[in-house]
């Protein structure tokens, strides 16, 4: 069996805070405690929001914290092609269609409020392009996955959480996928992929055993498990872990520059000082 590899995968939008730190720090002891490797990925898919200061930032805190990794670290800028390769396998599944619904369009289109559940990324989609087919998609459409399509052809998904928060095997029906996620967009028309389809990718491409990051993104798991699913990947091992909190309970972002760690560095704060911080 592969050796115990795990990941960091921050997005240089704004400076790493206390949220980042504990993450970072939790994937870089699972790895140590496992004899395993621990990666760094910039996820800077987003072009209009991420900047180069802000990743040289990352480098900086991370180190600062006693994080290493192995060099070069991946970046999802240098990753479209492998990206367009993974939608054009999709596509040749007849999984995809182009979509040019605004986020008003889809708002008009689920005036009735039973039909606007929720999924992890906002309303469940109400298919009004899935007529559409890809022969049609131009720059103006952004590129969604069929669930129903989709699920009918890799069967129901599961996935084994380790995190603390929910462990067990988890699996979700064709159903569930249906009703709560939806069809997902794999392609954003400005950017030609998505965080879901770069991050499953990535994770198959860099040989990943175990995924850790916040709870946040627990719902988004079975997106990514039925996409390794559709691309012949092994499906990893997760652990989420909980979110660090701000004095009303919030959970932190990269605005919440009051908790950056870079403002801690520079008030004196140390690497022992941050993890205590972080409970760890
Ligand atoms: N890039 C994502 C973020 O900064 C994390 C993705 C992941 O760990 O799957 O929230």
């Amino acid at each position: 069996m592969a050796g115990y590899l795990t990941r960091f995968a921050p997005s240089p939008t704004g400076p790493l805070h206390l949220g980042h730190a504990y993450s970072a720090l939790t994937a870089f002891g699972r790895a140590q405690a496992q004899g395993g490797t621990f990666l760094l990925r910039i996820e800077d898919i987003d072009r209009s929001r991420c900047r180069p200061e802000w990743e040289a930032q990352i480098y900086d805190d991370l180190h600062w914290l006693g994080l290493s990794w192995p060099e070069p670290v991946m970046r999802q800028s240098d990753r479209l092609p492998a990206y367009a390769a993974a939608l054009d396998r999709l596509a040749a599944l007849g999984l995809l269609y182009p979509c040019r619904c605004t986020r008003a369009d889809i708002r008009a289109a689920l005036s009735a409020p039973q039909e606007g559940a929720m999924g992890p990324d906002g309303p469940v989609y109400p298919g009004t392009c899935r007529h559409r087919p890809m022969t049609e998609a131009g720059p103006q459409d952004a590129i969604r996955l069929d669930m129903a399509k989709a699920m009918a052809l890799s069967g129901s998904i599961s996935f084994c959480e380790y995190g603390p928060l929910r462990a067990g095997l988890h699996s979700i029906s064709l159903r569930q996928m249906v009703e709560t996620i939806g069809d997902v967009v794999l392609a954003r028309r400005d950017m030609g992929t998505s965080y879901h389809l770069s991050v499953t990718v990535d994770d198959a491409a860099q040989g990943v055993t175990e995924v850790v990051r916040g709870i946040d993104l627990f719902e988004a798991t079975a997106i990514h498990v039925l996409l390794q699913r559709l691309l012949n990947n092994s499906t990893p091992t997760y652990w989420h872990h909980d979110l660090i909190r701000d004095d009303q309970g919030k959970r932190l972002a990269k605005r919440d520059d009051a908790r950056a760690i870079v403002l801690y560095r520079k008030e004196g704060a140390t690497p022992a000082g941050i993890r205590a911080m972080v409970g760890l």
